[in-house]
């Protein structure tokens, strides 16, 4: 039986029914004075002014001023009087243009008010534990645990509504060029994207498991050898890493495939889909460098350390090592002699710092995995780095480093007198690591970095494995199903770490935007780089026979990319905070406030899940 069975549905009386509101309170203007409308929304302000009562009554759309007159309509007047913050009301009345002297021009319906006639409660409410009407700096834990309270003001209500308007443009932009928006499952079976799964326990199955998708990425592979050509979804990703400043343990993709492309089709497609979301949601903003410009892994890594550079600033890296090699500084020797590197980069009109913030530098650098930190600061005094002399060089390893030799480096580095230079000596990783970290704190301090400047990048020509040092084995930078690129297929297994890929990333202002590749659609080669990898072929066999026995059926050549919409939502928002663009967002440690997830279950839920947990 249909629920409108049951309840006697009357699609006639549905028609008459009176509706709660007929309009929307930040719609209206003077071009509906004298209009009867009824409203309904939430107290933002009540005055009381002794004769006459004024709320400000707020609905999604905005705010509009209602005025209660006990002397043409004393009932509802004297309702008025209890009505508190955050009630919900219904009013009827007019329409009425305000005084010239009460005109509010500082709001949008501030040239008319709402003369009331009826007014019914239609909710009350506790007064709430922090300002809705005022955007003032309330603790985030207290936002989340009433974030519906949170999300009713206005910059949560904005954000909600263009990430909205955003994903819809996406929709609409794909739809446009053919693409078919396909659902995938969220419980599957685990899927290699670097990260731990979440698992589900299955009841029918005691001792099997779900996994919660990581991404669709093998879905989405089988629904090109499917024959779907172009797909796309706005899919939910779960990842069980380890809590770090802007991850959530679920978050968003734009996740899409073609068949038949190369990476300029996926490349181009993405350029297009952000350029023209940035240039509709923020107009004022400016996109660095139009096409976005492509620059090889190795690339960033030597002038950045990174490979999400933000391009927005200089303090370029130089490596350091041809110039340092003969001077009498050990630690510089040693990291040479070990294989590593010394790399550093200048820091504009720094030489003045203090010896206590250089200090803090050399702790920050330390902390970000460095073994130690070089400064060096050329007084703003010298005419020009050729006229350096040894009196213009502050730094605690003068001695041991020639004018000469901080002449060469001042030069490769780009610095000027007034600067600091500053170099890392040490295994390339963690000195990458901590270069990286460094610039992009001085950055900060410096405020180098023009938030509205938008520096889009692709990185591009990634190597298709990476050595892992701690486990003694080669990774997949992206994932294993990232195809070599052409002319590097013979030379896999002789020399792994020389094969490049056909992977390429999106980055923007120094976050990772997106990433995708073209993939590998034969069996042969695809087991080439499991084995690689370090699968047996028993593991092969147990988590990828789906996709491989595809591989078999005619899957076309293909590829996509991902990327993430909360990322995408916070640089169109300029904000900082993956979790200031999620409606429910997790803490900063994972847990949800507001249901208080994680939380124990009942024994019984366990024992019919055949699941003990472990003291
Ligand atoms: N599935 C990948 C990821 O989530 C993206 C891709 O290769 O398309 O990073």
């Amino acid at each position: 039986m249909y629920a409108r069975d049951r309840f006697n549905y009357n699609p006639a009386a549905v028609k008459e029914k009176k509706v709660l509101k007929t309009t929307q309170c930040g719609e209206l203007g003077s071009a509906n004075n004298g209009q009867t409308v009824q409203l309904a929304g939430w107290v933002n302000r009540r005055r009381d002014h002794g004769n006459l009562i004024f709320v400000d009554l707020r609905d999604r759309s905005g705010i509009v001023q209602i005025v209660f007159n006990p002397e043409i309509h004393p009932s509802p007047h004297k309702l008025a009087e209890s009505v508190r913050n955050e009630w919900v009301l219904q009013v009827s009345g007019q329409v009425t243009p305000r005084s010239a002297d009460t005109v509010n021009s500082n709001m949008s319906t501030g040239a008319i008010e709402i003369a009331a006639t009826e007014l019914v409660v239609l909710n009350e409410s506790k007064t709430p534990p922090f300002y809705i009407n005022e955007e003032s700096d309330v603790d985030e834990l207290l936002r989340m645990r009433y974030r519906y309270l949170d999300l009713r003001r206005p910059s949560m209500r904005d954000m909600l509504q263009t990430r909205h308007k955003a994903v819809k443009y996406i929709r609409d932009f794909l739809d446009a060029r053919g693409f078919l928006d396909v659902e995938t499952p969220i419980l599957i079976k685990s899927t290699p994207e670097g990260a731990r799964d979440y698992l589900v326990p299955s009841r029918l199955y005691p001792g099997k498991f779900y996994a919660l998708p990581q991404s669709p990425q093998q879905l989405k592979q089988l629904l090109m050898a499917a024959g779907v050509e172009k797909y796309y979804q706005i899919a939910k990703c779960f990842r069980d890493e380890d809590p770090r400043g802007d991850r959530q343990p679920e978050f968003t993709q734009l996740d899409l495939e073609m068949s038949f492309v190369d990476e300029d089709d996926i490349l181009d497609l993405i350029e297009s889909l952000y350029t023209e979301l940035f240039e509709t949601f923020a107009p004022d903003r400016v996109i660095l460098q139009k096409p976005f410009p492509r620059i090889s892994f190795n690339e960033a890594m030597q002038r950045f350390g990174t490979d999400r550079p933000d391009i927005r600033y200089g303090m370029e890296m130089s490596d350091l090592a041809g110039l340092v090699e003969n001077t009498d500084f050990q630690v510089f020797q040693t990291a040479i002699n070990s294989g590593g590197i010394v790399k550093g980069f200048s820091a504009p009109g720094l030489a003045e710092m203090p010896r206590r913030q250089l200090d803090d530098l050399v702790e920050f650098a330390k902390g970000a995995g460095a073994q130690g930190l070089v400064y060096i600061a050329l007084a703003s005094d010298a005419s020009s780095i050729d006229d350096l002399t040894q009196d213009h060089i502050k730094s605690p390893v003068a001695k041991f480093l020639s004018v000469d030799a901080v002449k060469a480096i001042a030069h490769k580095t780009g610095a000027n007198p007034g600067d600091l230079l500053l170099i890392v000596a040490g295994p390339s990783k963690s000195t990458n690591t901590a270069l990286d970290a460094l610039r992009r704190e001085l950055a900060e301090r410096l405020h180098l970095a023009d938030p509205n400047v938008l520096a889009f990048m692709f990185v591009v020509d990634w190597p298709l494995f990476i050595w892992n040092e701690e486990e003694s084995r080669w990774d997949s930078p992206h994932h294993p199903f990232t195809a070599p690129q052409a002319g590097h297929e013979q030379d896999l297994e002789s020399d792994p770490g020389a094969a490049m890929s056909r992977a390429y990333d999106l980055v923007c202002n120094g976050l990772e935007a997106g990433g995708g590749s073209i993939r590998i659609h034969q069996r042969d080669l695809q087991n080439r780089v499991f084995q690689i990898l370090g699968y047996t072929k028993e593991q092969t066999e147990a988590r990828f026979k789906q996709i491989l026995d595809a591989f078999d059926y005619g899957t076309p050549p293909h590829g996509g990319i991902a990327t993430g919409i909360e990322r995408l939502m916070m640089l169109l928002l300029n904000n900082d905070s993956i979790r200031e663009v999620i409606a429910f967002p997790k803490t900063q440690s994972f847990i949800d406030p507001l249901f208080e997830a994680p939380d124990f279950v009942e024994e019984d839920q366990l024992r019919e899940l055949s699941v003990r947990v472990l003291e």
